[in-house]
């Protein structure tokens, strides 16, 4: 039924930020899959979040000369949760492959996504089976992080895997559709639901260039997935409360008996500081554990824009929003 020159359109979305020096490398790759995969027209559309080197230059460069690529200009460094948002939003394809600049993710492994695209899933994701070039620590705190969270939602949350994959379109509207400001993509991905696929793949190093996180930021992001995905932390508190309550009341018991009955002296010193530290410890930390919700509950509230656009390709924009 297909005329001829009705290919499907495939999107590339590669966030950047500070990338120079892998933007030449990532072309090369790109071209070269291109090329090969013929059967599908392709658009690489860069999100350049803010870089502060001359990572748009060089994707300018790129598009004088190869007209299928496409770029945003954000206005500023927004972080790569909502750089991809923007993406989202300016994406033509009929799908979607998300991919990192640094060549972390093997573009060698979008004939295999996109072929069960073609199958009929729709969200088709790469779950690492091994992470070159990362300390026993960052993997250590990442497995822990997806035991943690899975253990608090019933929704199911991908192990291993990160933003790397295809997404048919319909799931690109969906998630264009959820613009909470504090955003833990790879949560919504398992959150819109619909069909999805695994395949497994070996993470490589960094071909070149820095790593922009760091403990702080991965500290961040997992307090944004859990908090901005699940409310039970709220609960195990209430929980805890009750059943701390349980047990004062119990001692309380037993220090009024011991007194009425045997008429012992009570010296309670010790205890008394031992359950005011302990349960003022407790407090503090489920306050702040309120707080957290209640600053998120802020942020959404203000129902900001996500970004600011600064260009679409040669298109300047003035105040354009996402
Ligand atoms: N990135 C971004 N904005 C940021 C930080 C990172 O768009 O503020 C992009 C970055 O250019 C890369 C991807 O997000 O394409 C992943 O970043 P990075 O490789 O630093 O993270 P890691 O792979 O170490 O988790
Ligand atoms: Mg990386």
């Amino acid at each position: 039924m297909d005329t001829i020159n009705e290919k499907k359109l495939v999107t590339i979305l590669v966030p950047a930020y500070n990338e120079h020096e892998v933007i030449p490398l990532l072309y090369e790759r790109l071209l070269k899959l291109m090329n090969e995969q013929v059967q599908y027209d392709f658009e690489i559309l860069f999100v350049n979040d803010g870089s502060k080197d001359n990572t748009l230059e060089l994707i300018q460069a790129l598009r004088e000369k190869d007209k299928r690529i496409n770029y945003v200009n954000l206005s500023r460094n927004y972080g790569k949760e909502v750089a991809m948002v923007a993406g989202f939003d300016y994406l033509k394809g009929d799908c979607l492959v998300i991919i990192d600049a640094d060549l972390q993710d093997p573009p060698e492994l979008i004939p295999e996504m996109l072929k069960y695209w073609e199958e009929g899933y729709d969200d088709v994701y790469a779950r690492r089976k091994s992470r070159k070039g990362e300390s026993l620590l960052k993997k250590l705190t990442s497995w822990g992080f997806y035991r943690t969270l899975q253990s608090m939602t019933n929704i199911e949350i991908q192990k291993d895997t990160g933003d790397f994959r295809l997404l048919d379109r319909r799931c690109v509207e969906a998630i264009k559709q959820l613009r909470e400001s504090q955003r833990y993509t790879k949560g919504l991905y398992s959150w819109i639901g619909y069909n999805k696929k695994e395949i497994l793949y070996d993470r490589d190093p960094r071909v070149a260039g820095k790593s922009k996180w760091n403990y702080r930021r991965l500290l961040n992001l997992s307090i944004d997935g859990i908090t901005s995905f699940t409310t039970s932390p709220l609960r195990w508190a209430a929980i805890l409360g009750i059943v701390i309550s349980g047990i004062a009341f119990l001692y309380m018991m037993k220090v009024i008996l011991k007194r009425l009955i045997y008429g012992a002296d009570v010296s309670g010193y010790a205890s008394i500081m031992v359950a005011i530290l302990g349960l003022g410890g407790i407090q503090l930390i489920f306050l702040g554990l309120i707080g957290e919700y209640l600053g998120r509950a802020f942020y959404e509230v203000k129902g900001r824009p996500l970004y600011f656009i600064d260009r679409y390709n040669e298109e300047k924009e003035t105040n354009r929003k996402g």
